[in-house]
């Protein structure tokens, strides 16, 4: 399997620190908001490289954090941020405003089936743990204290930056985290571990007590804390999972504290992958992850779909314009994951259609029987070259097309939606039975659109949809279909 890796700037053949198993660690939702079409753009790409290393035959520990404890956004905040600003506007705590967002977000990634990691945790969870690592890192002399904060010393760190090759001149501050700048900060890249509920952060609601005062932690330190919790070699094999009631893997424990996979969005590259690497490998002495996997954008108009720009779409405009999720997380699989993909309800429409024609045409196939043929591995050989799935998705419908005994293609196609994820089991073989009523109403509606009786005719379509189907006139007489 080869993974390009942002690190080496290559694409590189992956292999595990253990054989057969993978330690893969995702950065998270923040939820202070509705989670967008966006957003599930880059959770359907965790997924699919999940499910490409487990038809590889490896155990993965995918483990995802939940950042629940507010951050500044921007350098105009003054203290208050987006999870305050909400709760005071819906007249919520933080909490029920978190709360709220984090199952806004799994609802909506379960409708595009993306599988939930085998650990879910959630900074506010965690705080011990973060607290742990920044006395390590003051401990080893990385870290200063000013009023508002503790900081990480980047100009302690020589390799700092090496994630995103940018000279550090050039890089600009944060997009989030200590972006308003503290006067007696010393490096502007410098950036913050733990605040103070001092000053602009008088008001902070949530806070905690910490050897050096009450306060929070800083963004970044959340991923480098819980990630090396779960995946680390500080995590203790026979713990049970904290959190996560559907979690069946068999837990490993680890022989370093470096990391197989870490991945998040291209954003995240250089502030907080770059701060994340610094934070943990400064502290660890050890490489903190072998490959990060950085996810491009869906865009619109050119832009980045984004909270900020408030130019996105939820999942619920998808189902409320009468779209299968599914499609969706179809029309993504449709372009690379290191793309970008500009999204048009065209586009949406179109993989909609493509959906219904492979749902309608599987349906007629024999169930699956046998090994899985040649189709399978070429498929997989897409899938495995740094997930191709618009190659992967091609090489389908030639399946799909092909002239091969159906019971071959279930089998293959059973395989490839494995990876794919598009549910497409529930289809193949599965032939409608078109119950006597609604054929009835089909002939009648032949008859009078024969005549030309076209509005008794399309009162009988409306009877026909009424009762779950749909007709189609073709030049070879009207074809039924069970709605989506
Ligand atoms: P956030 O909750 O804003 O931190 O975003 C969570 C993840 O979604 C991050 O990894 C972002 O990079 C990613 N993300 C945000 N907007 C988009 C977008 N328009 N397309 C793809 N990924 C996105
Ligand atoms: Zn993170």
């Amino acid at each position: 399997m080869k993974l390009y890796n942002t690190l080496t700037r290559k694409i590189e053949n992956f292999t595990p620190i253990k054989p057969s198993y993978v330690g893969m660690y995702t950065c998270g939702p923040t939820v202070y908001d509705y989670t967008h079409i966006g957003h599930l753009r880059k959770y359907v790409g965790d997924d699919i490289l999940r499910r490409i290393l487990e038809a590889n035959g490896y155990s993965v520990k995918h483990v995802m954090n939940i950042t629940d404890v507010g951050h500044l956004v921007s350098d105009q905040d003054q203290g208050d941020d987006k999870l305050e600003k909400g709760a005071k506007e819906r007249g919520q705590t933080v909490w029920e405003v978190a709360k709220y967002f984090e199952d806004y977000f799994f609802r909506s990634t379960k409708l595009v089936n993306i599988e939930r990691p085998s650990v879910v945790c959630r900074a506010t969870e965690h705080i011990g743990e973060q607290i742990k690592l920044i006395q390590k890192l003051e401990e080893k002399g990385f870290t200063y204290q000013t009023e508002e904060a503790i900081y990480f010393d980047i100009s302690k760190f020589p390799h700092y930056g090496k994630l995103s090759g940018q000279d550090l001149k050039e890089k600009q501050t944060g997009v989030r985290g200590d972006v308003v700048v503290d006067p007696n900060k010393k490096n502007p890249q410098d950036f913050a571990l733990w605040f103070f509920v001092v000053g602009r952060f008088v008001t902070h609601s949530m806070r905690w007590a910490s050897p050096w005062g009450e306060g929070f932690p800083g963004w970044h330190i959340e991923c480098s804390a819980m990630s090396m919790e779960y995946l680390g070699n500080s995590f203790d094999p026979f713990d049970k999972l904290r959190i996560n009631g559907e979690q069946t893997r068999t837990e490993r424990s680890r022989s370093s504290r470096t990391i197989d996979i870490h991945t998040g969005g291209i954003d995240h590259i250089p502030v907080h992958h770059t701060n994340e690497i610094a934070q943990s490998e400064a502290a660890s002495g050890k490489m903190f992850v072998r490959v990060w996997v950085h996810h491009n954008f869906l865009i619109v108009d050119g832009e980045k779909m984004s909270k900020s720009k408030k130019n996105f779409y939820r999942i619920d405009e998808i189902l409320s314009k009468g779209f299968d999720p599914l499609a969706l997380r179809y029309l993504f699989l449709t372009a690379h994951y290191r793309d970008s993909l500009n999204f048009t309800w065209k586009s949406l429409e179109s993989t909609q259609n493509a959906l219904n024609n492979l749902r309608e045409e599987i349906r007629l196939w024999e169930q699956p029987k046998g090994s899985v043929g040649q189709y399978w591995q070429k498929f997989a050989e897409a899938a495995n070259n740094d997930l191709n799935t618009p190659q992967a998705v091609a090489i389908m419908w030639e399946m799909v097309k092909s002239d091969i005994p159906t019971f071959q293609k279930s089998k293959d196609l059973a395989k490839m939606d494995e990876i794919l994820g598009l549910g497409l089991q529930d289809f193949i073989g599965q032939k409608i039975e078109v119950p006597k009523e609604v054929m009835e109403l089909v002939n009648i509606r032949e008859t009078v659109r024969k005549k030309g009786d076209y509005k008794e005719s399309d009162k009988l379509r409306h009877q026909i949809k009424k009762l779950g189907f749909e007709v189609e006139d073709t030049p070879s007489g009207p074809k039924v279909k069970q709605s989506v």
